[in-house]
């Protein structure tokens, strides 16, 4: 018999995606590894001052020095 329990909400919920602070206008993504990880990317931050990442959505935002 298997008592009833009641499941954490958030595991099935998506988490929003991370912003991450750079200081270099480029930057690399491999999704944080693991097994949300994702093969390494390199990005470019243009004229828009940020770009996503294209695997796991985070955001890298070019601080304003
Ligand atoms: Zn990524």
């Amino acid at each position: 018999m298997e008592t009833d329990q009641t499941s954490p909400k958030d595991a099935d919920s998506v988490p929003p995606p991370e912003t991450i602070v750079v200081h270099d206008h480029r930057v690399a993504c491999d999704g944080g590894g693991g097994a949300l990880g994702h093969p390494k990317v390199f990005y470019e931050i243009g004229e828009e001052g940020f770009v996503e990442c294209l695997y796991c959505d985070r955001r890298f935002v070019l601080a304003h020095d």
